[in-house]
Parts: structure tokens; C-alpha cells; sequence
């Protein structure tokens, strides 16, 4: 549902982020983008979200050329969730998941019943902690909030970008067990970008190694590992 042909980028600044991408991403696949700082992983993710353009190449979603698709309406089927998810810190965690267009439209007692849904999809009581603020949460627990706004709008593809790194080792291991229990559930198409292989190994379905600006490898995870 992804496609990405011969997709390279040169900043203004004279930088080659990306030497010539081709990937292709399977619908409800979750890939991992992995490699050295630098190797140009964020680049080709803000890419699906027309952060950033391509300076060559092409990239279709859905067999349509993205460039084609007005960024706003592109970025509603894209979700985003990156390392600090910055929750509006005066607003209960309800308000801030509630800011999403989707939600707002609903009534009270649908909307109420939604954010029951998705906090329980991601291990967070709502009866304890729907009605907190942001600084009453732990970091683990806020980055699930930031997963739950990505999965409030119900799209088709979801990028993360390192949304786990900036936690301890222990949340950061409950956050990706749940991440692969959720995905058994609902199936998006995921790009996820790490710098960390054991993450990526574990969560992923196939995993795309990067180096420089180039694919140098993808495979799936237990292939990956039986190669030198
Ligand atoms: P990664 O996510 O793998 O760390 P990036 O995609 O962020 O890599 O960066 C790839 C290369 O492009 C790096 O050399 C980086 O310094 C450069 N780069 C990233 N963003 C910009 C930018 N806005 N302007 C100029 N160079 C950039
Ligand atoms: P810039 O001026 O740096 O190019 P943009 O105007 O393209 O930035 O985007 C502004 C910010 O919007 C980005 O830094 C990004 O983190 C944020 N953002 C939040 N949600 C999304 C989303 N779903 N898709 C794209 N960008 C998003």
C-alpha cells in the first residue's frame, strides 16, 4: 500500500539524505526502519506525510502519487506519533485525546464510550486516569496517551518515530508488547523508525536496515538474524 520508487532527497543545504529508496509496505504490515543516526530513517518516514518532499522519485499510497494528495487531507489518514508526544499539560488526559476532528464530532456519551475503548486497548484504567492531568501520568503512560490520539482518528497508517527511546528500559518493554498486541488487533500499516535492532526484532514484521542513505537490507526478523 506503500510504495516508494527511486525516491532520493537532497536538502537545501547541499545535504543527500536519501541515495534512491525503493520499498514497498504491505497493507497491515508493521515495518521498522533501523540504522546509524543519519542514515536518512526520519527523512523517508516524514516523507508518507509530506513533512518532507522528495527531491526525485515517486511515492504512492494506495497506488496514488502523494504529491497529488493535499498534505492535509494526507496527514488525516496518517497518524504520528513521535518520542515526546507534548500533552497540553492544563487539560485532563480526556481533553487532550478529545482534540482529534474525529471525536469532536461525536456526542458526549459516544465519546465517552471511544476513549473508554482505546485507553483500554493500550492497558490504562479509564475510571483512573481519564479525568488526570498530563503531570500525573508517567512517561510510559503518556507516551500510550500519544498512541491513543494517533489511533483516535482511526488511520489507515501510522508512523512512530523512536516513540518509545526517550523511556526507562522497563516501560519501554511494556510499551512494545502492547504496541505487538495491539497491532494482532487492529492492523494498521506501521512505520516505525528505531535505532535499536533487539526493538526492532521484536516488534517487527520486517525490518529495513539503513545505512547512508541506502536500503542496505530488509528482511523479516527471524531471517535477519540467521545472516552474518
Ligand atoms: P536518521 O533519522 O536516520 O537519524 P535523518 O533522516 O534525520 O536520519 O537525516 C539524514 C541526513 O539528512 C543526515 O545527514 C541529516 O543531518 C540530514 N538532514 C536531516 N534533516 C535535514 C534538514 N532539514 N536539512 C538538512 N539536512 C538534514
Ligand atoms: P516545518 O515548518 O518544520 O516544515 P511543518 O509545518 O511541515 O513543519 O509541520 C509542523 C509540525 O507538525 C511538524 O513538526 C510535526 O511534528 C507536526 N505534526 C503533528 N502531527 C502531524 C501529522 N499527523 N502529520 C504531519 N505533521 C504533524
Amino acid at each position: 500500500m506503500i510504495q516508494f520508487i527511486d525516491v532520493t532527497k537532497k536538502y537545501h543545504d547541499g545535504t543527500v539524505a536519501l541515495k534512491g529508496i525503493n520499498l514497498e509496505i504491505k497493507q497491515g504490515e508493521l515495518v521498522t526502519l533501523i540504522g546509524p543516526s543519519g542514515c536518512g530513517k526520519t527523512t523517508t518516514m516524514k516523507m508518507i506525510n509530506r513533512l518532507v518532499e522528495p527531491s526525485g522519485g515517486r511515492i504512492l499510497v494506495d497506488g496514488k502519487d502523494i504529491s497529488k494528495i493535499n498534505p492535509v487531507e494526507l496527514r488525516r489518514n496518517v497518524g504520528y506519533v513521535i518520542q515526546h508526544i507534548g500533552l497540553f499539560p492544563h487539560m485532563t488526559i480526556k481533553d487532550n485525546v478529545a482534540i482529534v476532528p474525529k471525536l469532536k464530532k461525536m456526542n458526549r456519551a459516544e465519546y465517552d464510550k471511544r476513549i473508554d475503548e482505546l485507553m483500554e486497548m493500550v492497558g490504562l484504567d479509564p475510571s483512573q486516569y481519564a479525568d488526570r492531568y498530563p503531570s500525573e501520568l508517567s512517561g510510559g503512560q503518556q507516551q500510550r496517551i500519544g498512541v491513543i490520539r494517533a489511533l483516535a482518528a482511526e488511520p489507515p497508517i501510522i508512523l512512530m518515530d523512536e516513540p518509545f527511546s526517550a523511556l526507562d528500559p522497563i516501560s519501554r518493554e511494556q510499551l512494545q508488547d502492547e504496541l505487538i498486541r495491539l497491532q494482532e488487533e487492529v492492523k494498521k500499516t506501521i512505520v516505525f523508525v528505531s535505532h535499536d535492532m533487539d526493538e526492532a526484532l521484536k516488534i517487527a514484521d520486517r525490518i529495513v536496515l539503513m545505512k547512508a542513505g541506502e536500503i542496505v537490507q530488509m528482511d523479516t526478523p527471524d531471517r535477519m538474524i540467521r545472516r552474518p
